[in-house]
């Protein structure tokens, strides 16, 4: 069912009316769907899951917001500003690492293996091809290909190559988490063998690095054990809708592993890795009920897995954006992350506390603003 919840307007129109009032959740709503105009040193086009954006510190936190030159909202000597109002809230562009201009022993940019992500989080796509990347099975949202067209990455990274670039950005970026998300392979691990190479790899080099590993539900679920002994703290897997429906339009080739498999998987993680150390994305503005996604971002609590409710944005190279999708009205997020926010705090989930990971980074999700 579409509930036609995607809004018809650009996300540069119409905040314009917005009032200025500091840096309050309805405010991180709106620069997460209007982006920002910033000059940001940090940047990541393309790639997976959610990108296209700069990374920018605002009121003492990482966020990641698109970077949008017809926004009222801009980032300018220091402040938040909108329509050139001065909000009254700190905001500064992350500086580029210093790890970006190293390089391999073997000729590799360590900028084409990894990426800064917010102001302190290493984030790498280990393989860069995904078993669903070809239409019709290609997930709307998703441009995990187009990096590597672009040339701006390498196709599959080397556990070696991850341990060199993570003891560099520990060291001279003063990173304290690090993501490894995959595309997903043929095989019955989805490509979660390769992740745990990669952690024992990063691990050995910077004990003590937490660690999160994002993958698809493999089919033998042993191998989640083999994760968390290779020295991943946290595990996502990511199902973006709990709507059947939208799954099936959004994502149509992982909507092939039900619902059910998910849970079993989110389960068997939760047993391995422990409470508040799984999360999954759901997306905001797929066309899915509100109501329902609050529900099960709750039954998700209730299963111990940090339900990571992050706005929907059509990225340049994806089918969303070939077809003319939208982003979901600020006013839709703010209400869904507030109502979510709420269900957290009342289970003592905080992000915050998985250490890795997206939920701990928290620079996608207006969550961490609402107290997630
Ligand atoms: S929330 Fe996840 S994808 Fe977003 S900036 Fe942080 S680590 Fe990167």
């Amino acid at each position: 069912m579409n509930h036609g919840l995607a809004t018809d307007r650009r996300p540069d129109e119409a905040a314009d009316t917005r009032p200025p009032g500091g840096f309050d959740l309805a405010v991180r709503s709106a620069v997460a769907v209007h982006g920002v105009r910033v000059s940001a040193p940090v940047q990541r086009r393309s790639g997976a899951g959610p990108s296209d954006d700069g990374h920018v510190v605002v009121a003492g936190r990482g966020l990641a917001l698109p970077i949008v030159p017809t926004s009222p909202y801009s980032i300018d000597a220091g402040r938040l500003l909108f329509a050139g109002t001065d909000l009254g809230v700190e905001a500064t562009p992350v500086r580029r690492p210093r790890f970006y201009d190293l390089t391999t022993a073997d000729g590799v940019p360590y900028s084409r293996l990894a990426r800064l992500h917010s102001a302190d989080v290493l984030a790498t796509t280990v393989l860069q091809t995904c078993v669903r990347y070809r239409e019709p099975d290609r997930c709307r949202f998703c441009a995990i290909e187009e990096s590597l067209r672009a040339d701006a990455t390498t196709r599959l990274k080397t556990p070696e190559q991850l341990a060199e670039v993570a003891r560099a950005a520990v060291t001279l970026d003063g990173v304290r988490q690090m993501v490894m998300t995959t595309g997903s392979t043929a095989g019955p691990d989805r490509g979660a063998k390769l992740l745990a190479d990669c952690v024992r790899a990063v691990v050995a080099a910077v004990p003590g690095l937490p660690v999160q590993v994002q993958c698809e539900p493999p089919e033998d679920l042993a191998v989640l054990g083999e994760l968390r002994a290779a020295g991943a703290s946290t595990i996502g897997i990511h199902i973006e809708s709990l709507d059947d429906e939208v799954r099936r339009r959004w994502t149509p080739g992982k909507a092939t592993v039900s619902l059910a498999e998910y849970e079993r998987a989110w389960a068997e993680a939760v047993r391995v890795f422990g409470w508040n150390r799984v999360s999954t994305y759901l997306l905001v503005g797929l066309g899915e009920d509100p109501q329902e996604l609050v529900e099960g971002a709750r039954r998700l609590i209730s299963l111990g897995v940090y339900p990571f409710v992050v706005p929907f944005r059509p990225l340049a190279g994806t089918l969303a954006a070939r077809d003319g999708a939208q982003a979901p009205d600020p006013e839709l997020v703010s209400d869904v992350t507030a109502r979510v926010a709420a269900a957290l705090a009342a289970a003592g989930m905080r992000g915050a506390d998985q250490g890795a990971g997206c939920a701990a980074c928290g620079a996608c999700s207006a969550l961490p603003q609402a107290g997630g």
